[in-house]
């Protein structure tokens, strides 16, 4: 699979072989483009001698230096560098096969990536100023991107399946669709009573499908310089066994809590089977390529946790006809790549008869939909208490 995929990777390679031996001063263009400064990627790339890979179905890139590394997407303002999310005041742009990325970016990756770099603004161009070993001048000692912990200015809720993919199917032709997205429209509202400051998406808000990398893309294209989101996917699970009952709400992680949590994501995952083939290559999500440019920071899964935390409080005092199964963490595609705190919630058993019974009805949908507005509420009073103390 991999070496399929190869052939739709254009691999820019650059090196500069030969460095004078003092230090030099060299230079990469500025450009204005939406009132906003960006420089060439392939400037940046060829200045410093950068390894580049574009993957043009992902439209996603990744450039390294040794040990650094640093990942965009066409589209993004949030930049993935050596580990920690750095927000740009634009996002990258891909115009006539050239690759601009915002100049407070390319800073940002420089500063991380040597800090024996700096970069001065010109009018026209960014001067390169490297300084040299045997220089008595400190090394101007950078400070890393900053974190994450910017104000939580927007909620995307994503109501899971639809159109040609029904999700759980219940007795009696009750589909995990039509709950997930009538619970949403709930949460919607809540939200707006609860936490009215805040800007509230819906991934889809009618019956259609929508792939799993499209939910998360619509999220992160909302993120913005200094702001901050949460991600919350809505779903209904389903278990061979019909006594079983409750809701739960994972978090993203590698190693399912345990052999139930694995299965609730392997039914989950199981979508990609109705997603369309791209034309040019099958669409794969246990790629390695992907799995490396979708790394999340330790910080957003430490987040992500503390939200799903929140949202089983929230929901455990709502719902009490049934009870709680607390927090799990599994493997779901869909919150993979997620560059913001996100959370799968599994609000109830659509194989439990008693269950399945109560999801249809309005008023417990609303008593979900208040139960997670409660948690969003509550994890977003302790975020800020963290961000008053930083
Ligand atoms: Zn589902």
């Amino acid at each position: 699979m991999k070496n399929r995929r190869g052939f739709f990777i254009i691999r820019i390679l650059v090196f500069i072989f030969v460095l004078p031996p003092s230090s030099f001063s060299e230079s990469i263009h500025r450009v204005r483009i939406d009132n906003a400064d960006y420089i060439p990627l392939d400037e940046l790339v060829s200045v410093f001698g950068l390894d580049h890979s574009f993957d043009m179905i992902s439209q996603r890139g990744r450039l390294y230096r040794k040990s650094h590394y640093a990942v965009y997407g066409v589209g993004l303002s949030a930049f993935l560098v050596d580990g920690r999310l750095y927000k740009s005041s634009g996002a990258a742009i891909r115009n006539r096969g050239r690759i601009f990325i915002p100049e407070d970016a390319g800073e940002s990756i420089m500063g991380s990536f040597d800090p024996r770099v700096r970069l001065r603004r010109g009018a026209d161009l960014l001067f390169v100023e490297r300084i040299r070993d045997d220089e008595t001048a400190p090394v101007e000692k950078k400070k890393s991107p900053p974190s994450s912990r910017d104000r939580i200015c927007f909620i995307v809720i994503d109501p899971g399946h639809g159109g040609k993919d029904p999700g759980a199917v219940g007795k009696g032709g009750l589909e995990e669709k039509d709950i997930t997205l009538k619970v949403a429209r709930y949460l919607e509202k809540k939200i707006a009573k609860k936490l009215g400051d805040l800007r509230v998406h819906l991934t889809r808000n009618n019956d259609r499908f929508v792939e799993l990398s499209q939910r998360t893309d619509i999220a992160n294209k909302m993120l913005r310089k200094s702001e901050n989101g949460i991600f919350l996917s809505i779903h209904v699970n389903s278990s061979l066994s019909s006594r079983i009952s409750g809701h739960e709400t994972f978090f993203l992680s590698q190693n399912p809590t345990n052999e139930d949590a694995r299965n609730t994501a392997a039914l989950e995952n199981n979508v990609v089977i109705l997603e369309e083939k791209s034309k040019s290559a099958p669409k794969t999500y246990d790629d390695v390529d992907y799995i490396e440019a979708m790394m999340i920071t330790t910080q957003i899964q430490k987040e992500s946790s503390e939200l799903a935390d929140s949202i089983q409080k929230g929901m455990a005092k709502n719902i009490k006809s049934f009870g709680s199964r607390g927090v799990k963490k599994a493997d779901f595609y869909v919150l993979r790549g997620v560059l913001m705190p996100a959370v799968l919630i599994e609000i109830g058993f659509i194989t439990n008869k008693k269950e399945a019974r109560h999801l249809r009805i309005s008023s417990h949908q609303e008593k979900i939909a208040d139960g997670i507005a409660e948690g969003v509420k509550l994890f977003i009073k302790r975020y800020n208490r963290l961000l008053k103390m930083n």
